[in-house]
């Protein structure tokens, strides 16, 4: 069944809900649906009745906590980021074999960021070793780099949306876009 887009009381997305829990906030007055997905419906025994696909909450906090410009450093958005692809050799490498490389190493101080990790194939991480890139060879392709937000946005949205693909419904309401970042998720 699909989920909906819950949006703050100031209008602001900040969370995905199953419908179950989307229906149930309606029914009590807590939330009030402002759309609702296309020739869907939940039956009950005396009520039909339409599925939300955006729902505004009448209650609770106005602002979420944690807002965020930068994508939250994953794993899983740190192969995304890099194209799903070795940045030493350029190669396709697998989302379950492909290895985090600390371009200045950790060992000599290199720090877990955005800007200092890339993905790597096994063979040229274990090539790379503990080495510090020198001028011509290990170095990665591209320059690692932050993927930055258009706009500041509930951190823990961000991260959930970037890795499906959005109901229509919800276009009007996702005002932000991840920067520099092409491609699908793993
Ligand atoms: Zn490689």
């Amino acid at each position: 069944m699909m989920d909906a887009l819950a949006l703050n009381r100031a209008g602001i997305p900040v969370d995905i809900l199953p419908w179950k829990k989307a229906v149930t906030l309606w029914a009590l007055g807590r939330a009030e649906v402002l759309a609702v997905y296309d020739g869907c419906f939940v039956h009950s025994p005396r009520l039909t009745i339409p599925l939300p696909s955006v729902l505004q909450c009448l209650d609770g906090p106005v602002s979420p906590r944690n807002f965020t410009r930068v994508l939250p450093f994953t794993r899983r958005n740190l192969y995304r980021r890099d194209g799903g692809c070795c940045a030493y050799c350029g190669q396709r490498v697998s989302y379950s074999s492909f290895t985090i490389d600390h371009v200045h190493p950790r060992s000599l101080g290199g720090a877990t960021t955005w800007e200092n990790t890339v993905s790597a194939c096994m063979p040229c991480n274990s090539r790379k070793g503990n080495r510090k890139p020198r001028a011509g060879e290990l170095e990665p392709l591209h320059r690692p780099f932050a993927p930055r937000l258009t706009h500041a946005a509930p951190r823990t949205l961000v991260d959930k949306l970037f890795y499906r693909e959005l109901p229509e419904p919800w276009h009007p309401h996702i005002y932000w876009r991840v920067l520099g970042v092409e491609g699908r998720a793993p």
